[in-house]
């Protein structure tokens, strides 16, 4: 500890507690300095060590400088008491599964989630592992309530999905969930700290994939979970140490590096999105707008109240109106906004997503029409991203 100021820290407004938290500051540098070892000195007599051990420096897949700062300062702002980084959004939703899930368990889980963990639960887990899932509307609280088995262990949602931007109510799914002994997991990717904490709505853990917003710069990919000590803990022994999904220090200092700006970034991404839906939703020639900022999103109350006006994320889902050509065509009219996969850059990425493909019964009908863009809007002024939008319009419709 350092004079209280650890507690400060985590208790202070949302920049403050971004600069600051997790920080190392115990040795000559002011910063926490990139440590790329994949060891550490023992002590005087190893006997003691506990070589599973997750606390102490000792191995990097166990423990090491840059990670346990990251944690520290990841624990603060979802305000958990614990978090584990791991190599990737992916490894950090397979560690909670690995770790809290068995042969013959049950989960329920949303019908409209990221693609990897829509196969992990469809394929993968189901065939390995004989672990049985169901999938429902998880804004249907009734349909919820219905899928829980005597052996459902764990609810799997998104809190904004990735792709529909359907919003769950994280509340009214934690009473639901612990009712019935289970535990609530929320992929709070789309929505990180401070627009979102689901662990103060009744989460029980939340999961980022760190690559997204709160790296911010499309340079370095991470995941983490945040939650208890007890679960975190048992997910650093059995999930981090002995399956071995660890981050890199440099990811993990670039990682840290690079949430230090997060509240302010998030706040001008979010300006931009809602100026830029707002365009999209007027023009006659987009087939269609899923943002949860626009009232004509199915959950833009449940999103205003959950999210306490702080924001409605910056990912949208939108078709110009045509068939997939025309999605092409739009995409290839356009000069700033990026045609790449991935989210939370600070550039802006558009991705068109076919109609095709088992997920898509799940999405509302527009979807299924049209198919989608992907959009997730970056950090360039909003005026060049509307002027880059409606130009490849002009392009695209004559
Ligand atoms: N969860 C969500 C909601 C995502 O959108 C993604 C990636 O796009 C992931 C998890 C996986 O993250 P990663 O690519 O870091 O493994």
């Amino acid at each position: 500890m350092n004079g209280g100021r650890d507690e400060v820290i985590a208790t202070a407004g949302d920049m403050t507690t971004a600069v600051h938290a997790g920080n190392d500051t115990r040795g000559a540098a002011i910063r926490t300095p990139i440590t790329m070892a994949n060891s550490y000195h023992l002590p005087p007599n190893p006997e003691a060590v506990d070589w599973s051990g997750t606390d102490d420096l000792l191995y990097t897949r166990n423990s090491g400088a840059n990670q346990i700062a990251l944690q520290r300062k990841l624990a603060v702002l979802d305000h958990g008491e614990d978090a584990v980084a791991l190599a990737s959004g992916v490894a950090a939703l397979h560690a909670v599964f690995f770790t809290f899930v068995a042969a013959g368990d049950h989960v329920v889980v949303s019908d409209t989630t990221y693609e990897a963990t829509w196969k992990l639960w469809t394929e993968l887990l189901p065939r390995k592992y004989g672990i049985e899932a169901s999938f429902v509307d998880i804004t249907d609280l009734d349909a919820v309530a219905a899928a829980m088995r005597p052996r459902t262990r764990m609810v799997i949602t998104e809190a904004i999905a990735n792709p529909t931007t359907k919003v769950a109510d994280i509340c009214a799914l934690g009473t639901l969930t612990h009712d019935a002994g289970a535990v609530l997991l929320v992929d709070s990717t789309f929505t990180p700290p401070p627009l979102y904490r689901p662990l103060d709505d009744g989460a029980d853990l939340v999961v980022h994939s760190l690559t997204k917003y709160i790296n911010g710069h499309g340079d370095a990919m991470g995941g983490a979970v945040i939650g208890d000590a007890e679960r975190i803990g048992q997910i650093k022994r059995e999930a981090m140490v002995d399956v071995g999904g660890v981050i890199s220090p440099f990811n993990a200092w670039l990682i840290e590096r690079g949430s230090i700006t997060l509240p302010l970034r998030l706040g001008q991404h979010q300006r931009t999105a809602e100026r830029v839906a707002a365009v999209l939703a007027s023009d006659p020639r987009v087939a269609f707008v899923a943002y949860p900022g626009l009232t004509s999103h199915p959950q833009h109350e449940l999103a205003l109240r959950q999210f306490g006006g702080r924001g409605f994320g910056a990912m949208m889902a939108f078709a110009v109106d045509g068939d997939p050509a025309t999605q092409n065509r739009f995409v290839s009219h356009l000069r700033v906004i990026t045609s790449a996969v991935s989210l939370g850059h600070d550039e802006s990425l558009i991705v068109h997503v076919g109609t095709d493909g088992p997920r898509v019964a799940a999405y509302p009908e527009p979807f299924r029409r049209f198919g989608h863009l992907r959009f997730s809007i970056g950090l360039e002024d909003a005026d060049d991203l509307i002027a880059d939008l409606v130009g490849a319009l002009d392009a695209t419709f004559g």
